[in-house]
């Protein structure tokens, strides 16, 4: 147990250009997702925002300080990736997230000025990233991984999970065939790392991980 005031010790890890800050970072919060950090002409954006409403205290005790934060990516809207959103409304930042789950996530956090990936605003972001967005709908129906095709590294969300593991289907918005098409445009791509939205990230084989979460599923879901 951590005292409710305690200074935050975020576990952290460096991945490539990500710093990944792990889930249990957050436990005092409850559910949490992990939360993934890259700089960009040195201002930072960050990948989910974990389930605590005190992410930026976390962030910060990262090395990451409040000014030089540009903006936030979300895979999912689920409130155990958008609660911190709450530290970093008084930042004004553009939130990007699929059209689809902003009310997802509007159900946690209210309005945060979501900007929609499908918005050039979005796509330009991505781009200065050098991420490409993925739609992977199946565990929401705004369920989004980011793709590096260079490094061979996907943020994957919920979606999909190292050890043949995948997102759950029957949550709201869940579909089965849905997880089904898109855990099979995954297992298309040529991936080593897998930053997953639990668990910890996979740093080599994703690739051969995510064909077997793709026959996990095949023999548990119906198309
Ligand atoms: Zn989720």
């Amino acid at each position: 147990m951590t005292a409710p005031n305690a200074a935050p010790q975020p576990l952290v890890s460096r991945i490539g250009r990500f710093l990944a800050i792990h889930e249990e970072s957050f436990a005092g919060a409850g559910i949490s997702s992990n939360v993934y950090v890259t700089e960009h002409d040195g201002r930072y954006y960050v990948f989910d925002a974990s389930g605590s409403p005190d992410l930026l205290s976390y962030l910060e005790a990262a090395g990451i300080s409040r000014g030089y934060i540009a903006g936030a990516i979300l895979t999912h809207g689920h409130y155990d990736h958008v609660t911190g959103l709450r530290s970093l409304a008084g930042l004004d930042l553009p939130v990007f997230i699929s059209k689809s789950d902003v009310k997802l996530m509007e159900s946690t956090v209210g309005k945060v000025g979501a900007k929609g990936f499908e918005s050039p605003a979005g796509a330009s972001v991505l781009e200065s990233l050098s991420l490409t967005s993925i739609s992977t709908p199946g565990h929401t129906p705004g369920s989004t991984c980011f793709y590096s095709e260079r490094e061979g590294l996907l943020i994957s969300g919920d979606t999909v999970f190292p050890g043949g593991y995948f997102g759950r289907t029957d949550l709201p918005g869940g579909s089965d065939a849905e997880m089904l098409a898109s855990l099979e445009r995954l297992s298309k791509l040529g991936v080593s790392m897998m930053l997953p939205g639990h668990d910890m990230p996979l740093l080599e084989g994703a690739s051969e991980s995510i064909r077997s979460s793709l026959e996990y599923a095949r023999s548990l879901l119906r198309p």
